[in-house]
């Protein structure tokens, strides 16, 4: 399925391709980009280019089938490594780095990339995750990122350029990636069969903010018909902040027993309350912003029966900000819920 880490970002592509081959390729990236448009592929896609034995390392163009290829995607290439940061823990440990206490800088990424290259070509890591670098984590990656070792390619990947350490930010070399058009997306769903038809691909590319992983994820009927629901208790006020949070764990518990499935689908969650917020604010001002019409009648109703500020509607949004940030940070999901709808709700009665 590489044409979906590929399509979309031809620029990037070129950019590579012509590094590759007049043989400048620079030895650390950090790539950044919304989360679920092929960054990652398209590392991996890069890695085995250079590692496929039917390329001679001027052509972005792996065969794919050849064993080098085949264990670069099965991340058993002894070349090529990939890390990123543990479900269980808020940052990617200094370990995955330096290696653990006993054996700091005998083992590691830093370590690790240094050898010779098994197979004679290049050295190739590529870090996950790149937002959940601490201080720590960055500090040890420093040495690495200031003197690559010869024929090594080291690639950070993050969401933004912002939420990077300038330490980091300032030693790589930056490659931006772009959300993916809609028009591209839609179409995709359907081949792939995500969607029913071409309507409903635009439907869902339209909710997908230019990423393939959020128009899969809302391309589930439970997911939409759950968005109902909550508009129609947001439209009406008077909200009950206890009942309303019961009925938001439940939800999410019901994707199954898997922490990271629970986090993606309240992160969802969070974003439907936020972008109901967003609308409120443009239909106190009595803008209409959105193509949706079922969140506009929602926000037509709520404007009425509300009765909340600008300033109210700003602070509950910031809320929500905090309420996926501390996702990220492994709160646990029913104190998270709870505390959330409370303090976005309980605060709006008082207003
Ligand atoms: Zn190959």
């Amino acid at each position: 399925m590489s044409w979906c880490g590929i399509h979309g970002h031809d620029k990037v592509l070129e950019n590579f391709q012509q590094s590759i081959r007049q043989n400048r390729l620079a030895s650390t990236f950090l790539f950044v980009g919304p989360s679920g448009i092929g960054k990652r592929m398209l590392a991996v896609k890069l890695a085995q280019a250079l590692q496929c034995e039917q390329q001679n390392g001027t052509e972005l163009n792996p065969c794919q089938v050849c064993p080098p290829c085949q264990q670069v995607v099965a991340e058993t290439h002894p070349d090529v490594l990939i890390v990123g940061k543990p479900e269980d823990r808020s940052f990617i440990p200094i370990s995955t780095f330096i290696g653990e206490k006993e054996k700091r800088m005998r083992e590691g990424l830093c370590h690790w990339i240094g050898l010779k290259p098994a197979y004679g070509k290049r050295k190739v890591a590529i870090i996950n995750d790149a937002d959940y670098l601490n201080q720590e984590g960055a500090n040890s990656l420093l040495k690495t990122l200031e003197e690559p070792p010869p024929r090594s390619l080291l690639i950070l990947i993050g969401t933004s350029q912002q939420r990077q350490l300038p330490t980091i930010r300032s030693r790589c070399q930056i490659v931006r990636f772009q959300p993916l058009e809609e028009s591209f997306i839609a179409e995709h769903l359907v081949t792939m069969g995500v969607a029913r038809d071409e309507q409903h691909g635009r439907e869902l590319a339209r909710l997908a903010d230019g990423s393939f992983d959020r128009a899969i994820l809302w391309a589930s009927d439970e997911l939409t018909s759950f968005r109902s629901e909550l508009w129609q208790v947001l439209s009406k006020g008077n909200i009950d902040a206890n009942n309303l949070a019961k009925r938001v764990i439940a939800f999410v518990e019901a994707v199954g027993k898997e922490v990271p499935a629970r986090r993606a689908r309240l992160k969802i969650v969070i974003e439907i309350f936020m972008t109901f917020l967003r609308q409120m604010v443009h239909a106190r001002s009595g803008v209409h912003t959105t193509e949706d019409a079922e969140l506009q009648s929602t926000t037509e109703s709520a404007v009425q029966s509300w009765q909340i500020g600008p300033e109210t509607l700003a602070n509950q949004i910031d809320r929500c900000i905090e309420a996926d940030r501390q996702i990220s940070a492994n709160a646990n999901i029913s104190t998270l819920v709870e505390c959330w709808m409370d303090d976005l709700f309980l605060q709006a009665a008082v207003d």
